[in-house]
């Protein structure tokens, strides 16, 4: 083993034994120590400071119990979370997420990935994240504005609109941020944007919705741009079929490409025809508004199948775009897509491919882009959101839209300029991890020990 690796695994397991128990933030710290702690060598004053371990360090962590009352009047309790982890370059800035499989390792991993990405958009914005284990899945309206308030009551002590401004993720949409939006608004008696994805009468922002997904796909764009390459007529799978899964879709649409899959927790569709505008505006009504199970994609469209046990990543395609949730890509499912010609994969989810399929995808040479890189596009219109909200106006769809795609292409700009190889190869790992680094851990050393 080098020196270098040594140091890694000695730092990996320092992190470890501190926080037993805690698998997805364990490889996120991994995935970036593997980067910075070489770069460090180069550039000791991080490494004298001890950036890392620093931000390996939440700031804070409140967690809290969430009673309601549920249709039939029983009592039910849920746990809630936010981990403020680090305001070296502005306010916590991070979604909540309510979903059953929500703990403690799994917002640490998203609130300690949140940091680069945030640093990435070049907007002032510091990393947060949080949630509950509440599944709003099979819940009256009336059950989830419950649940909503009693969350937002607790949480409304730790938020405000210079300190952490939360947003949504899986399982928190419009309805969720309206509720919750409501709640402190009364508890504070005061307008003010303290949450991001509001709706669009009440502070929220033109693209807000579209944000990731349209990122995402931007982003790739631009790799393509980079490598002399295009998406058009290309051949896309897709995992999922919620927020960030339909914009993407529609974008990719757009640039002329033809996604083929979608899926949810029961399965996956493939339709070798093509997904199009019509067939988009079918799922969006499905998952949107009915909440129903993707099955019925192949039930309403002949020449389309159903695979329950299936993944999206096992059909010959040429780019590959996770964006249901972490770990949905593991090494099996890398060596099908490298086996079947896939180009590239960009991640649309957080940490959707395991680090064993990361570390295959790179080898091959496929263009991989993190999470943190290629849908960084949501939080960077939330940011847009707080300034629109600070200034008291509405910017258009336009002028939103142009200022997404300016921070998706100075991301990769970012990226190439820390990640670019000899050979040319571009490691958009590297490119992200140190790019988000250095602007937190300069800010944090100028800070001083705090
Ligand atoms: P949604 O809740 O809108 O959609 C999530 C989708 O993933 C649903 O189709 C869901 O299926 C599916 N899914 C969840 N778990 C699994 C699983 N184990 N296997 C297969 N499919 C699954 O969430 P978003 O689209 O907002 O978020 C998706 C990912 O993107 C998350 O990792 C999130 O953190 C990330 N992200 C989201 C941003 C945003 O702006 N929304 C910003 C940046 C990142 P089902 O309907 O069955 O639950």
């Amino acid at each position: 083993m080098s020196n270098l690796s040594k140091e890694v695994s000695q730092f990996v397991d320092h992190i470890s034994k501190r926080n037993p128990h805690e698998p997805e933030f364990m490889q996120a710290v991994t995935e970036v120590a593997e980067t910075i702690i070489p770069f460090m060598e180069d550039h000791t004053k991080y490494k004298e400071a001890n950036v890392l371990e620093r931000m390996c360090e939440p700031e804070r962590v409140v967690m809290f119990r969430v009673p309601w009352s549920d249709d039939q009047n029983s009592i039910q309790v849920n746990r809630g979370f936010r981990v403020q982890m680090n305001s070296a370059i502005g306010p916590y800035k991070g979604g909540l997420r309510f979903h059953p499989t929500v703990n403690l390792s799994v917002l640490k991993f998203l609130a300690f990935e949140q940091v680069f990405k945030n640093s990435l958009t070049t907007l002032p914005l510091g990393g947060g994240k949080g949630g509950s284990d509440f599944n709003p899945k099979g819940k009256s309206d009336a059950e989830v504005m419950r649940f909503c308030q009693s969350f937002m009551t607790e949480l409304s002590k730790h938020i405000g609109g210079y300190t952490d401004i939360p947003a949504g993720d899986i399982g928190v949409g419009a309805r969720e941020i309206g509720y919750m939006f409501g709640q402190y608004k009364r508890l504070n008696n005061e307008f003010t944007g303290v949450l991001t994805g509001k709706g669009l009468d009440f502070g929220g922002s033109l693209i807000r919705t579209e944000a990731t997904g349209y990122g995402l796909i931007y982003f790739a764009k631009e790799v393509m741009d980079e490598h002399d390459d295009s998406l058009e007529g290309k051949i896309c799978a897709i995992s999922g079929s919620g927020n960030v899964a339909q914009y993407a879709i529609e974008k990719l649409i757009e640039f002329g490409a033809k996604p083929v899959t979608v899926s949810d927790s029961g399965g996956s569709i493939y339709d070798p025809n093509g997904i199009d505008t019509e067939k988009l505006e079918f799922i969006k009504e499905l998952k949107n508004e009915r909440r129903g199970r993707i099955s019925e994609y192949a039930d309403k469209y002949k020449g389309s199948e159903f695979h329950q046990d299936i993944t999206p990543w096992n059909f010959k395609v040429d780019f590959a775009f996770p964006c249901a949730t972490q770990n949905e890509l593991p090494l099996e499912d890398a060596k099908t897509l490298v086996k079947n010609g896939c180009k590239g994969v960009f991640e649309g989810a957080n940490m959707p491919t395991t680090d064993e399929a990361v570390a295959y995808i790179r080898e091959n040479k496929l263009f991989f882009s993190p999470g943190k890189a290629s849908n960084a596009g949501g939080v960077a219109t939330s940011g847009l959101e707080m300034s629109q909200n600070a200034q008291r106006l509405y910017w258009t769809r336009d002028e939103v839209d142009y200022r997404l795609k300016m921070i998706m292409k100075s991301i990769h700009t970012n990226c190439v300029d820390y990640g670019k190889e000899s050979d040319g190869y571009v490691d958009y790992v590297k490119g992200a991890n140190i790019a988000g680094f250095v602007k937190v851990a300069d800010s944090m050393i100028a800070q001083g020990v705090v």
